[in-house]
């Protein structure tokens, strides 16, 4: 059992001025695998203090300098591969097919910044005007749970690549995989003060940060409701802000695609982490006239579907995070019930043998209408939504019928016509064909999913200020 009992400020691991402790739970067990002592405002503030201090040198590195310690970083990361995926699986129950692909992610951060920064201008011409492109200051990074370390590493190598510096609240359950992070860019060598990390609660440490005169930018990924009271917070000190937000995804099946093939893959897919993935289609819509066909191929394949334990290679479906959010996902299958959806496979309650844990039966209903609330609300657990639709028309009228707008999926014989339909829906990533991730596309929210990008050129130039210089 491990406690966490320090901040990690200006390169040291530092005694903390917080005293409240938190219980870290193993979900899949409900036994206590840990706890973390919580910081407080004034372990915040030295946090910044030391981030501030550290960006007079930091912000005037030369590319060169930030290419080699994303390259140490990437190093360091790819060394705990096994500590930080096992961790990973204890502490949120991630599956470890999931957290192995998080895994990559995290490492590959380091590397999409460096082929980011080798092409990118930070001073280019606009007619007779230089125009330099500037680190925004210091950065405060808010993340949640659900791939916690992979959010951090982004961030943080957007952040060396624009010469900015950070001050890290991560989700107070992702403790000990942060620590693990902290490890690594510690012995990666950092110059101090450029990397922070103070754990805390949200509406302490979270509000700190966004609070503080000397933070620049937020870049922020939690829920939808988080992220208001983020930019709200932000406006006064006029903080720049990237919010990466809740989701709501349709899952477009075209009349002329092959079902045997995308459907499963459908079900699959609203099944990524459990469910618990901004990203995840939840919402599958489908032709009216094929409905049956549809719900037969998804009870079919559900049958194939592993709920259990996340360490099995073979689990597509682990615990939910937390009681918490166990409770929140019963409500909506109960919800679901209520407002008439016809339930085809799942339910309420535990899956037999697995009571110990945060376990939900992995759920799909079908005959779900758009307007109700379990087609409306982003659920964060494996319960699927099966809408019909009369044609294509109607099928872009639901798909974009929703508050969010973070990602869709389009499956066609005829990619020409799927991308068509593409430029039709209100998403900041639509997938054809497919589940698929470009590490350096932008990547981010229309409507209540977000505002700004991250990723790529799009994700640096967010931590960057443009300076006109007119000559
Ligand atoms: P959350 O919004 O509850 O918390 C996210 C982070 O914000 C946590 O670190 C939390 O402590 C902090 N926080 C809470 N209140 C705060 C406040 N007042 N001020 C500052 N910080 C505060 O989200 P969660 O439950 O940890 O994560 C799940 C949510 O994250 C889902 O809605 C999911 O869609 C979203 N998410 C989005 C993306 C994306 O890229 N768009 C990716 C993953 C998760």
């Amino acid at each position: 059992m491990k406690r966490i009992d320090k901040s990690y400020i200006n390169g040291k691991f530092t005694e903390l001025n917080g005293t409240e402790v938190f219980n870290l739970i193993n979900p899949s067990t409900h036994e206590k695998i840990g706890d973390v002592v919580l910081g407080n405002e004034t372990d915040t503030q030295k946090a910044v203090e030391a981030a501030k201090k550290a960006l007079k040198t930091f912000s005037k590195t030369s590319i060169e300098e930030r290419i080699e310690i994303l390259e140490n970083l990437k190093k360091a990361v790819e060394k705990r591969e096994h500590d930080l995926i096992e961790t990973m699986i204890l502490e949120y129950g991630g599956t470890r097919q999931f957290c192995t692909m998080s895994f990559r992610n995290m490492a590959g951060s380091f590397e999409h910044m460096i082929e980011t920064l080798r092409h990118f201008e930070f001073e280019r011409k606009s007619g007779n005007t230089l125009v330099q492109m500037t680190p925004v200051g210091v950065v405060g990074i808010i993340t949640p749970w659900n791939s916690s370390n992979s959010f951090i590493c982004n961030k943080f190598a957007t952040a060396v690549a624009a010469g900015c510096t950070v001050v890290v609240k991560p989700s107070e359950m992702s403790a000990l995989q942060t620590q693990l992070i902290i490890e690594c860019f510690h012995e990666a060598g950092l110059p101090d003060g450029v990397f922070n990390v103070v754990n805390g609660l949200g509406n302490v440490v979270g509000n700190e940060i966004v609070n503080n005169p000397d933070v620049a930018k937020i870049s922020f990924t939690g829920s939808t409701q988080t992220g208001k009271m983020i930019a709200k917070g932000a406006v006064d000190g006029m903080k720049r802000v990237t919010l990466e937000l809740g989701g709501k995804s349709p899952n477009i099946i075209l009349d002329d695609a092959d079902f045997e093939q995308a459907i499963p893959q459908a079900l699959f897919g609203a099944y990524m982490n459990s469910g618990q993935a901004c990203i995840a289609p939840t919402r599958l819509l489908v032709p009216q006239s094929r409905l049956e066909e549809v719900n037969r191929l998804v009870k079919e394949a559900a049958i194939q579907v592993v709920v259990g334990n996340p360490s099995n290679e073979n689990t597509n479906v682990g615990p939910m995070v937390s009681e918490k959010q166990y409770e929140r996902v019963q409500t909506y299958i109960q919800l679901g019930l209520d407002e008439g959806a016809e339930l085809l496979v799942g339910g309420t309650g535990k899956p037999e043998g697995l009571e110990n844990g945060n376990f939900v039966k992995a759920t799909v209903f079908t005959n779900v209408r758009n307007d109700m609330r379990i087609a409306q609300e982003e659920i964060f657990g494996p319960v699927l939504s099966i809408i019909a639709y009369e044609d294509e028309e109607d099928a872009i009228t639901i798909a974009n019928d929703t508050s969010y707008g973070l990602a869709a999926y389009i499956t066609s014989a005829d990619e020409k016509h799927a991308l068509k339909v593409a430029s039709r829906i209100e998403a900041g990533r639509v997938c054809i064909n497919g589940f698929k991730h470009d590490p350096l596309a932008p990547f981010g929210g229309f409507k209540q999913s977000g505002i700004g990008r991250e990723f790529g050129t799009y994700g640096l130039e967010e931590y960057l200020e443009p300076k006109s210089i007119l000559i």
